[in-house]
């Protein structure tokens, strides 16, 4: 019998390492750190590798990245980062429904580089508002607008040179302002506005419509911060031309009304929030949201198995969420023992939902930019973050220090403490039961800006995927599908091996 190996010229590629369908056949649930790919041929550079991917049926995204609806997670400023970098955000609904519609509009309205929601006085106020808001925001140039607000007719900006020397700081803002302005016509493109700007040598620059009404503001203090930031392509952007978010829901009878507001505010896509996803409350509200509001996409889950994502696309979604027990601050699995390692759950959800057209979203369990890849090249067509993203300056609520370190809150939504505040229809635990916790509540480290970490990330993304050999998102499913790309299990010497190790001290810095 002839011998197997290099002397006989048995070198190649599918007879090393495992297809996917034969290493996900052995009876294991395996986790992103369980897993390694072998290297593929490189013949192109990492620049030509795209990211393009599919969020659901209809909306495709530039970056393969989301942000997860949690409540330390995604609110307004992290909405608008994932857009800004070519994913999509998707803004918690543990709050009102008004408050969270209020958060999509606001969101949406926003232009990125542009001032949020610019601050605007009265020209009857005192300037001691000047100091106030110096003191408590870090800014002291305002626009004076008649009515102090946006959308009123613009009439002056003060600045901290306009009243630094004035004594009496009950005087009237309209005896200091500057009157002497540059404007912009309202829907000028951020490089036109920034070249007005850099021009006028001045401070800001509000953009103002034919009447004369403030609408938006350039800042120089931010512009100056944008162009030290990595190259942010095009923004996600819905059919309306404005930023696409998304929002979550539960799937009670109150969550309809919460989706009208949300359709109102404009959002582009809704989540089933639901830690197990393929129940009949989840199929009812998917055929509710398919017939009260058939133009938008409906993202299910969370499932795990083939089964339960087949129920949900025969049900109508238009996404799939995977991925249960898998999330940093997550207890189900300990709790409920119910779930699957991220890596299977990926694998096995995205073979039946790619076949039918449906993308999945792999939710949880990215701690670096290798999970990424592995996501992706398991069948992913997005990822989910939570950890990941918590700790951005764009993440809600204030850093705090701790031992020197600074920190941000993080919990997940079954966490008790989210649930005190009302996230419990998620976990199936409502005020009249007694409440289990299926998540923990902590903190993580800063870091920095999402529009400074995601690029980042992408461009290790890109490199992972070069070294696979493909190009695209869907040359890496093929790939998979085709046996071409090789994987095995790494043992758990292996795993400490591709760690940093023998090291007495080092200093892990990602860019
Ligand atoms: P991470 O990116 O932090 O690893 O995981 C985030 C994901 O964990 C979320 O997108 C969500 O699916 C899941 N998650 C959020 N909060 C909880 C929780 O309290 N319990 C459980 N079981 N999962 C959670």
């Amino acid at each position: 019998m002839a011998s197997e190996g290099y002397a006989n010229g048995d070198y190649g590629v599918m007879s090393d390492g495992f297809s996917a369908g034969a290493l996900f056949k052995q009876g294991f649930s395996y986790t992103y750190d369980d897993l390694i790919f072998h290297p593929g041929y490189i013949n192109f550079a990492v620049d030509d590798v795209d990211l393009t991917t599919s969020l659901t049926r209809n909306i495709k995204l530039r970056t393969p990245c989301v942000s997860s609806p949690m409540d330390t997670v995604s609110e307004e400023s992290m909405a608008v980062a994932m857009a800004a970098v070519g994913g999509i955000g998707f803004v918690h609904y543990n709050n009102t429904a008004q408050e969270q519609a209020g958060i999509v509009r606001r969101a949406k309205k926003q232009r990125v580089g542009y001032v949020a929601s610019p601050v605007c006085v009265r020209p009857s106020d005192s300037i001691s508002i000047i100091d106030a808001l110096k003191a408590g925001r870090g800014f002291s140039s305002v626009v004076v607008t008649e009515d102090g607000a946006v959308g009123s007719r613009l009439v002056g900006i003060v600045t901290s040179r306009d009243v630094d020397f004035v004594r009496d700081r009950s005087t009237e803002v309209r005896e200091v302002m500057s009157r002497d302005l540059v404007t912009a016509p309202a829907g000028t493109s951020l490089e036109e506005a920034a070249k007005i700007l850099i021009g006028s040598k001045k401070s800001l620059l509000p953009l103002v419509t034919e009447s004369g009404e403030f609408v938006e503001l350039l800042c120089r203090t931010d512009l100056k911060a944008y162009h030290e930031l990595p190259p942010l392509g095009a923004p996600s952007l819905g059919s309306d031309g404005k930023l696409l978010v998304g929002a979550a829901i539960g799937t009670r009878d109150s969550d309809k009304d919460r989706l009208k507001l949300l359709v109102e505010a404009g959002v582009n896509v809704v989540i089933l929030d639901s830690s197990q996803g393929d129940s009949m409350y989840q199929r009812q509200m998917i055929e509710y949201i398919k017939k009260a509001h058939p133009g938008l996409d409906v993202i299910g889950g969370n499932v795990v198995t083939g089964y339960q994502a087949k129920n949900l696309i025969d049900a109508g979604v238009d996404g799939l969420r995977v991925g249960m027990g898998s999330g940093s601050i997550c207890t189900t699995q300990e709790v409920c023992a119910v779930g699957r390692g991220q890596g299977t759950a990926v694998y096995k959800t995205a073979a039946v939902a790619n076949a039918l057209g449906v993308p999945i979203i792999a939710d949880g369990g990215i701690s670096n930019s290798g999970h990424v890849v592995k996501a992706l090249s398991l069948g992913a067509s997005t990822v989910m973050m939570g950890s990941f993203l918590a700790g951005t300056d764009e993440a809600p609520g204030n850093f705090f220090f701790q031992d020197g370190v600074k920190l941000k809150s993080y919990r997940g939504m079954g966490s008790l403490e989210a649930m005190t505040k009302g996230s419990d229809a998620r976990y199936l635990g409502d005020k009249t039961r007694l409440k289990i916790a299926q998540g923990v509540s902590g903190s993580v480290a800063a870091k920095g800006s999402v529009l400074r970490l995601v690029p980042y990330t992408l461009q290790a993304v890109k490199q992972g995927l070069q070294d696979l050999g493909v190009s695209t998102v869907k040359a890496a499913h093929d790939g998979l599908n085709a046996g071409v790309i090789r994987l095995e299990v790494r043992s758990g010497a292996a795993q400490k091996e591709g760690g940093i190790h023998d090291l007495v001290s080092y200093e892990k810095r990602r860019f």
